[in-house]
C-alpha cells in the first residue's frame, strides 16, 4: 500500500537545494514568457514565438519602439499585425506583451482633433488631450440596455429625411458604386448637425490622403468641426492600423454615448476593412471562405456595427447611429460582404450609377433603398406630408418609360407625370445646401397641394434654395408652433402651402437666370 507521505529522508539541506532550484527556475521562466523573437516579418504581419501568456487584441512592443496587436494565437507562434510600419523589425527582433489590449484615448479633448485610429494626433503636433482609455474592442450593449429608436437624425437631405428616415441609435449603411455620392451623404448629414447636439466621427480607412482632406475641409468650411472627431488611416498607413480603424472609432464615439450624449460614427468604407481583413488573414493562413474572406467577417462587421445603440433611460439615454458605407461593384448587391452588411444594418441606401450619370443627385434608388426603424423617429409632421411622395414617385418612375414611347396620353395620367417631374426636380439637391424639417415640411406639403404642378420644372430648385430666408421673413405663428412640437395641424399646414405658393409665384414670374435658361 502506496501513502502519501512527505520525504522524511530528505535533510533539510535538501529542501534549500531544491526550492532554490525552483527559484531559479520560476525566475527563468518568467523572463522567458515576457520575451518573444519574431520568427518572420512581411507585409505588416510578424510570426512571433516565445510568448506563450499573451491574450488576443494584446498590444504587443517590438525592439525599437514600435507597435503590434496579436490577431491570432497559435501553439507555437502568434501571428502579430504591425501597427507601424516594419523597417525596423526584423527576424530575430525582440517582442514584449503589454498586458494590455490595444486602446485608444478618449474624451472631449478629441473633438475638433484628426488622429490616427491609435489616437496619435496627425493635424498638429499638440498632444491629445485624453479623459481616459477606452479598449477599441468592447462588448455591445445588451438587449435590457436599449431603448426603442425614437429620435431622428436629420440629414438635411429632403429625398432621405422623407422616405428613408434614419433616428438615433440606427445602423444605415450607404451602399453604391464608385463615385457615385456615397461620402458626400455622409458628409452633408455631418455638417447638417452643425445646428444639434449630435458628436460626429468620421472613420477613414484605405483613401487617399487628398479624398480625407477634402471631406476633413469640407466639414470645417460648412458643418461643426469643433464637434467632429476625424479617425485616419488612409492607404498609405500599415494594414493593421487599417483594421483597428473603425473600432477605434466606434470607441472614441461611445465615449459620448455612455455619457447620455448623442453620436454618429461614419465608417468609410467597410469593403475596404473587410479588404484589409482578408489580407491579414491570408497572410496568417486563415482558411479563406467566400470570395477568399475568412468566415468570421460578418462576425467582425456584426460586433462592430452592434455597438451602435439607443441606450435606456437608465444608462442616460445617450445614443450612436452608425453610418457605414459600402462599395458595390456594378451595382452588384448580392456579393458577399454588400450581403453581410444589408444583414447587419436596420437598412440602407442604395447608389445608383446611372442616376448619378444623369446627374440625378443624390443618386438614391428609391426602390432598393429601405430603413427599417427610422420612419417611428421621424417628426410626425414629415411623416404626414411624406406620405404619397414614394408611391407619386415610383408610379412616375414607371409612366415615365411608358410614356416615352409618345402617343396620346390620358389627363389623369398626363398630371402623374407632371408632379413626378417636380418631385424628381426636389429631390435633387446639390451638396451642402441641407434643408431643416421646416422647410422639408412646407415643400412636401406644398407639393401634396399641386403648388408646384403649374410650376416649370427649371424653377423648382429655385423656390427649394429660397424658402428658408422666405419662411424666416414670412412664417407666421403656426409654423413657429411646429416647430416647438413637431407635429402638423390644420392651420400650420394652410400657413406653409400659402408661403411656398407664395414664393412659387415670384420665382415663376421671374425666373432666376440660372432656372429660365434650363
Ligand atoms: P468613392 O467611391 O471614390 O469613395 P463616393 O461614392 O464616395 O466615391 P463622392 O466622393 O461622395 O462619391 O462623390 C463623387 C463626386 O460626386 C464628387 O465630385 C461630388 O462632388 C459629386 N457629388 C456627390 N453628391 C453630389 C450632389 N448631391 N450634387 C452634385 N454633385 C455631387
Ligand atoms: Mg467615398
Amino acid at each position: 500500500m502506496t501513502s502519501i507521505q512527505p520525504n522524511l529522508a530528505l535533510s533539510d539541506n535538501d529542501w534549500l537545494v531544491s526550492s532554490r532550484a525552483t527559484l531559479a527556475r520560476s525566475r527563468f521562466v518568467a523572463k522567458a514568457e515576457t520575451i518573444g523573437r519574431v520568427g518572420h516579418v512581411s507585409d505588416g504581419i510578424a510570426s512571433v514565438s516565445g510568448l506563450p501568456d499573451v491574450r488576443l487584441n494584446e498590444l504587443l512592443r517590438f525592439e525599437g519602439g514600435r507597435l503590434g496587436f496579436a490577431l491570432t494565437l497559435d501553439a507555437d507562434a502568434i501571428g502579430a499585425v504591425l501597427l507601424d510600419d516594419g523597417d525596423a523589425i526584423s527576424a530575430g527582433s525582440r517582442v514584449t506583451g503589454t498586458g494590455q489590449v490595444v486602446e485608444v484615448p478618449v474624451g472631449p479633448g478629441l473633438l475638433g482633433r484628426v488622429v490616427d485610429p491609435l489616437g496619435r494626433p496627425l493635424d498638429s503636433d499638440e498632444p491629445v488631450l485624453a479623459e481616459m482609455h477606452l479598449p477599441i474592442e468592447r462588448p455591445a450593449p445588451s438587449i435590457i440596455d436599449r431603448d426603442l429608436v425614437a429620435q431622428p437624425v436629420a440629414t438635411g437631405i429632403l429625398l432621405i429625411d422623407a422616405l428613408f428616415a434614419i433616428g438615433r441609435g440606427q445602423r444605415e449603411l450607404i451602399i453604391g458604386d464608385r463615385a457615385t455620392g456615397k461620402t458626400s451623404i455622409a458628409i452633408d448629414t455631418i455638417v447638417n448637425q452643425k445646428h444639434t447636439d449630435m458628436i460626429c466621427v468620421y472613420v477613414a480607412i484605405g483613401q487617399r490622403a487628398t479624398a480625407v482632406q477634402r471631406v476633413i475641409d469640407a466639414v470645417r468650411r460648412h458643418g461643426a468641426p469643433e464637434r467632429c472627431v476625424f479617425v485616419v488611416a488612409p492607404a498609405a498607413a500599415s494594414p493593421g492600423l487599417q483594421w483597428i480603424a473603425p473600432f477605434s472609432g466606434v470607441s472614441i464615439a461611445e465615449y459620448f454615448r455612455d455619457r447620455g450624449q448623442h453620436a454618429l460614427i461614419v465608417i468609410d468604407d467597410l469593403s475596404k476593412h473587410a479588404a484589409t481583413h482578408r489580407e491579414l488573414a491570408l497572410l496568417t493562413r486563415e482558411p479563406p471562405g467566400r470570395e477568399a474572406y475568412p468566415g468570421d467577417i460578418f462576425y467582425l462587421h456584426a460586433r462592430l456595427l452592434e455597438r451602435a445603440a439607443k441606450l435606456s433611460a437608465e444608462l442616460g439615454g445617450g445614443s450612436l447611429t452608425a453610418l457605414p458605407i459600402a462599395e458595390t461593384d456594378a451595382g452588384n448587391l448580392s456579393a458577399y460582404i454588400p450581403t453581410n452588411l444589408i444583414s447587419i444594418t436596420d437598412g440602407q441606401i442604395m447608389l445608383d450609377a446611372a442616376l448619378f450619370a444623369a446627374n440625378q443627385r443624390p443618386a438614391v434608388d428609391v426602390g432598393l433603398s429601405v430603413s427599417r426603424v427610422g420612419g417611428k423617429a421621424q417628426l410626425p409632421a414629415l411623416r404626414k406630408v411624406s406620405g404619397p411622395l414614394r408611391l407619386d414617385y415610383s408610379q412616375f418612375l414607371e409612366l415615365e418609360m411608358f410614356t416615352r414611347f409618345g402617343g396620346a396620353i390620358e389627363p389623369r395620367v398626363k398630371a402623374q407625370v407632371v408632379r413626378g417631374e417636380r418631385i424628381r426636380a426636389l429631390i435633387t439637391q446639390p451638396r451642402f445646401a441641407p434643408l431643416r424639417p421646416i422647410d422639408e415640411i412646407a415643400l412636401l406639403a406644398a407639393l401634396a397641394d399641386g403648388v408646384f404642378d403649374t410650376l416649370p420644372v427649371s424653377c423648382v430648385a429655385t423656390v427649394r434654395t429660397r424658402l428658408a430666408a422666405h419662411l424666416d421673413a414670412r412664417g407666421g405663428p403656426a409654423a413657429a408652433a411646429l416647430v416647438a412640437t413637431g407635429s402638423l395641424d390644420a392651420p400650420a399646414l394652410t400657413e406653409l402651402v400659402t408661403v411656398v405658393r407664395d414664393l412659387a409665384a415670384q420665382v415663376g414670374a421671374a425666373p432666376a437666370p440660372e432656372a429660365a435658361s434650363t
